[in-house]
């Protein structure tokens, strides 16, 4: 037999054996897609974010061998870091591992650039990573592991981490995105207390409630109406005038007990729900308010000189077979007459 001969039946030999491998490794990039696909999957099909950091915490503890884990999200406004979201709960610390502190995580986001060491200090089996969260315009967090008695981690585990952490930063910026816009739906834009409609909202939904309820429950209700407001903003504009209903918002706020809500009804009206009450806390909380807001001096720019406001409320207690609007109608009937007597003045129907 000649050399060509012999060599062929060794070349199919050789070339099935690189199929094979070839085989095996698409079988691996298979599987790794469709962990990874499931993986966008799971983190994109939720708008809570301590849910998207848990999945975010599977999925790195299906695939990798580690001990702790942490999600922080970086808060832009106070510089902190906040824990969403954590693996192995005996160690609940945003510190992974301890002897690191969270600057160590400002470090890793401002660089951008994912941390993978066993640091000095640390047992020569132990390695920490720590992987930045962020897009283009917003730092958002970090992804912190620590292994103990782990493999080393490979290249294409740190390839599949960095994948996560890609997902997760749209995933999280979504949630965070969409958390700002229901706030903002729900929230007054210049004095930042709740709107007219979510108002409306917890007033129906406060009324099914006490009417489930075999005890007899009952809430109050307060509307405020700035005395002369119009005149308010003739005299110093509009913008001072803007500056009275914040100041005024931020003395009711301070006055209002816990479970109490407080919403913007209108230009200058706001209105107070006050759950289990009874006319007597009604009057005190209403002639408080009244007090609060005659003694509030707000100081007008130009001339330096203090203004001051007064403040008309009507209230009234639900009662069956009260609907939204029947009560609504009493208190601001309520209010009318507190106009009525000459302003500054609480009035309790
Ligand atoms: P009354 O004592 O009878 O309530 O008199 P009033 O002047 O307060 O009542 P009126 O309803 O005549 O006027 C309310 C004024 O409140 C008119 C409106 O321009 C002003 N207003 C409503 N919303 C705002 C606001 O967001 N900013 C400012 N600066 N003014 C507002
Ligand atoms: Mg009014
Ligand atoms: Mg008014």
């Amino acid at each position: 037999m000649s050399h060509n001969q012999q060599s062929i039946p060794e070349d199919i030999c050789r070339l099935r054996q690189k199929i094979d491998t070839l085989e095996n490794q698409l079988v691996e990039i298979r599987l790794q897609t469709h962990v990874l696909l499931d993986i966008a999957r799971a983190l994109n099909a939720s708008l809570d974010t301590r849910v998207i950091a848990a999945n975010i915490i599977s999925a790195i503890v299906s695939l990798i061998g580690i001990d702790q884990a942490s999600v922080c999200l970086y808060k832009e406004k106070t510089q902190e870091f906040e824990v969403i979201g954590v693996f192995n709960s005996e160690t609940l610390s945003p510190q992974i591992p301890p002897t690191l502190d969270l600057s160590f995580l400002n470090k890793v986001l401002t660089e951008g650039v994912t941390y993978y060491h066993s640091p000095q200090g640390m047992q020569s089996w132990e390695w920490i990573c720590c992987l930045p969260l962020q897009n283009a315009q917003h730092k958002i967090g970090t992804i912190n592991i620590h292994a103990i008695r782990q493999p080393e981690i490979t290249t294409e585990q740190m390839d599949f981490l960095e994948t996560v952490a890609g997902h997760a930063s749209s995933a999280l910026e979504n949630a965070l995105l969409y958390a700002i816009v229901e706030r903002d739906s729900i929230t007054d834009g210049l004095t930042g207390i709740y709107n007219h409609r979510y108002f409306q909202k917890r007033l129906r939904e406060h009324i099914s409630l006490c009417q489930r309820r075999k005890r007899s429950v009952t809430f109050g209700l307060l509307i405020i109406d700035v005395d002369n407001f119009k005149h308010v903003n003739d005299r110093f504009g509009h913008q001072f005038g803007d500056t009275v209903l914040q100041i005024i918002v931020e003395k009711l706020l301070s006055n209002l007990r816990q479970g109490d809500l407080i919403a913007r009804y209108g230009g200058e009206e706001f209105v107070i729900m006050v759950p289990e009450a009874t006319e007597k806390v009604i009057l005190i909380i209403s002639e408080k308010i009244r007090e609060v807001v005659e003694e509030t001096r707000i100081l007008y720019p130009s001339t330096n000189k203090a203004v001051s406001v007064t403040v008309s409320i009507g209230s009234t207690l639900w009662h069956p077979p009260d609907s939204p609007s029947s009560l609504i109608s009493r208190a601001d009937h309520a209010l009318y007459k507190a106009k009525n007597l000459g302003r500054n003045q609480s009035v309790f129907e």
